[in-house]
């Protein structure tokens, strides 16, 4: 499966893929880190499809994944995920992340997406431990990509040096 996943250091508003996956709060209204700067570079479509899953289904639950246009940037959708605030691992933290990643593929397959892009959810304003939120990632997309053919391409855009080096390392082991 190494061979479908990529890692690039960068922004993820600028890559062009299917999917990019954005790491939402459970209001979907919008936030700081990665979401601001995907709502910034998508612009106001994103904000009124949100919304509309705000009146049909309340926002998101930490773990679950809800789909929208990607607006003005290059991707054809952003996947909107909620990831764990971490609290030391007593909340099931890692269950929660792992479902991040599982529930946003499997919404990239329903809507025809063939490649998407992960940021490293959680690691910026939620403060999971990068080195064990990088082990979830990797780990639960080569696992996802081995039971389907239906997605071509993952890449992690990793924004700082520490989670590059990271997913290097891991991916390759
Ligand atoms: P969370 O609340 O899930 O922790 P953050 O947005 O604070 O979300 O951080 C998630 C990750 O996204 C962090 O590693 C952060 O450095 C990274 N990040 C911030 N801006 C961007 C961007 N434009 N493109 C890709 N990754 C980004």
């Amino acid at each position: 499966m190494r061979d479908k996943i990529e890692i690039v250091k960068g922004d993820i508003t600028k890559i062009k893929v299917d999917a990019i996956v954005n790491a939402a709060n459970t209001s979907l209204l919008g936030g700081g880190g990665v979401d601001g700067a995907i709502h910034r570079a998508g612009g106001q479509a994103i904000l009124e499809e949100c919304r509309k899953i705000i009146a049909r289904q309340g926002g998101c639950k930490t773990g679950e994944a809800v789909i929208t246009t990607a607006g003005n940037m290059p991707a054809k959708f952003v996947i909107h995920t909620v990831g764990p605030v971490w609290n030391n691992g007593k909340y099931d933290e890692e269950n929660k992340l792992t479902n991040c990643y599982k529930n946003s593929l499997q919404l990239a397959i329903a809507n025809n997406c063939q490649s998407l892009a992960f940021p490293n959810i959680s690691t910026g304003i939620y403060h999971f431990p990068k080195k064990e939120a990088a082990t979830i990632a990797v780990n639960t997309v080569s696992q996802f990509l081995s039971e389907t053919d239906k997605i071509k391409k993952v890449t992690f855009v990793c924004f700082d040096n520490e989670n590059y080096e990271l997913y290097e390392n891991l991916l390759r082991a």
